[in-house]
Formats: C-alpha cells, sequence, structure tokens
C-alpha cells in the first residue's frame, strides 16, 4: 500500500498535522471525515484520489482545514476529478436487472439501442437500459429526457417519450446521445474544468442521421411538452 503513504505525505505536507486513512471504494460518500481531535484527523477517501493531482490534494486539505478562500472553486476541483475519475470504476454487477425495463408501450429501447449501437459504435457498446419515470408527468417542466450512469453503464430514458407524440428519430437520438456518453468520456480541460459535453462530444452528436429534424422538432415542440 505504498501509494496511500505517499498519498498520506502528500496530504500532511498541506494539512501540517497527521492525517490516518481509511481508504474506502464507496459511491456516494468519498470524502468522509471521521474525526477530528488536537493531534490529528481520521479520514475516509475513496481510493480514486491516491493519485490525484496536487490542486486536487490542496483542495481536500483545505476542506479538512476549512481554510477553502473560494469554497465553490475547491469543492468543484474535488467534483470535477471524482466526475472524471468515477470512469475508471465499474460498478454495472450491481445492477438489479430484473429491475430493467425496456419494453415500453410504443417503443422498444432494446431494438432501437441495437440498431444505434450497430449503425453508429460498431456493435462496441455494452451498455445497460432502462425507462425511468412515469409516462404522464405532472411537472413536465423539469424533466430530463435521458441520463447516463458510467460506473453501472446505464442508459435511463423518460418514460414519457414512450409516446406517439415522440417522433422515433427524436426518441433515438435521446438514446444516441446517452450512448455517446459512454463512447466520449468527460475531460478536463488545462485550468481543471470539466466538460462533459465538449468538443469532440459535440462532433459525434452531429453525426446521428437526424441530427437536424431532432433538433428543429425539439425546438419547434418544446412548448407542449413543458408546460
Ligand atoms: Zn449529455
Amino acid at each position: 500500500m505504498t501509494d496511500v503513504c505517499q498519498f498520506q505525505k502528500r496530504l500532511e505536507k498541506y494539512l501540517q498535522f497527521p492525517c490516518l486513512l481509511k481508504i474506502n471504494e464507496n459511491r456516494s460518500t468519498m470524502i468522509h471525515l471521521l474525526e477530528r481531535n488536537r493531534k490529528e484527523v481520521r479520514l475516509s477517501i475513496h481510493k480514486m484520489f491516491l493519485d490525484a493531482p496536487e490542486n486536487v490534494i490542496a483542495a481536500i486539505a483545505h476542506y479538512l482545514r476549512g481554510t477553502r478562500k473560494n469554497r465553490s472553486l475547491y469543492d468543484q476541483e474535488i467534483k470535477n476529478y471524482i466526475h472524471i475519475n468515477l470512469e475508471r470504476f465499474d460498478y454495472s454487477h450491481l445492477l438489479n436487472k430484473q429491475e430493467l425495463l425496456t419494453q415500453g408501450v410504443f417503443y422498444d429501447l432494446e431494438k432501437i439501442y441495437h440498431d444505434i449501437n450497430h449503425q453508429y459504435f460498431n456493435s462496441s457498446l455494452d451498455l445497460h437500459l432502462t425507462w425511468f419515470g412515469k409516462r404522464w408527468a405532472k411537472n413536465r417542466s423539469r424533466i430530463v429526457f435521458g441520463q447516463y450512469l458510467t460506473t453501472l453503464k446505464l442508459v435511463k430514458i423518460h418514460r414519457m417519450l414512450d409516446d406517439p407524440f415522440f417522433p422515433e428519430f427524436f426518441v433515438s437520438f435521446i438514446l444516441y446521445h446517452e450512448m455517446l456518453h459512454a463512447h466520449v468520456p468527460a475531460t478536463l480541460d488545462e485550468r481543471g474544468k470539466c466538460h462533459i459535453h465538449g468538443r469532440a462530444f459535440k462532433e459525434q452528436e452531429k453525426k446521428f442521421r437526424y441530427y437536424r429534424e431532432a433538433i428543429a422538432w425539439e425546438r419547434a415542440n418544446k412548448d407542449k411538452f413543458f408546460k
């Protein structure tokens, strides 16, 4: 566990006092202050941080000391690091496959997924799919059509789209966009800012056969589904 020791040394350099570590593989709480007394702190931290760059170590130290001058900036540095690094971990074996529903009333996600995977990704993607939400959602103003959960390799599509009001090319486009997240990972720029829809992503997104139609359709129909 030499990298743990190295990490400890690097962190203590910023902290100026001893820090005892517990390494976790949590999926949500990745940094957790266990105890702080006059002599030392005890910290539970995700293993992804063991090889974190200097700015992230410094941000963690500021977090522990409560000396963040610009709180949101330091928090953002840690968050960005987590976001990028989560892609190195695969938790998809933890999914309960029985809860994944792909057959809809009008659209079969599995079929659309296979067509897109074949046409655009050489059938190289190996993802899980499910509908989520209610077909007749009440508060439609806050709905996201699709989501991609990296660690679970899971594409979630809102059930509201399982309706003939939404043309198939539009539903396919939403699926394509989420699948593209598995293909084009988020990147950090030189300032440490995270880009989920970076340039490479946007260029690839335009390769969807009905890209222009899908964008135009969404623009023209927005008022009808977001009340
Ligand atoms: Zn996206």
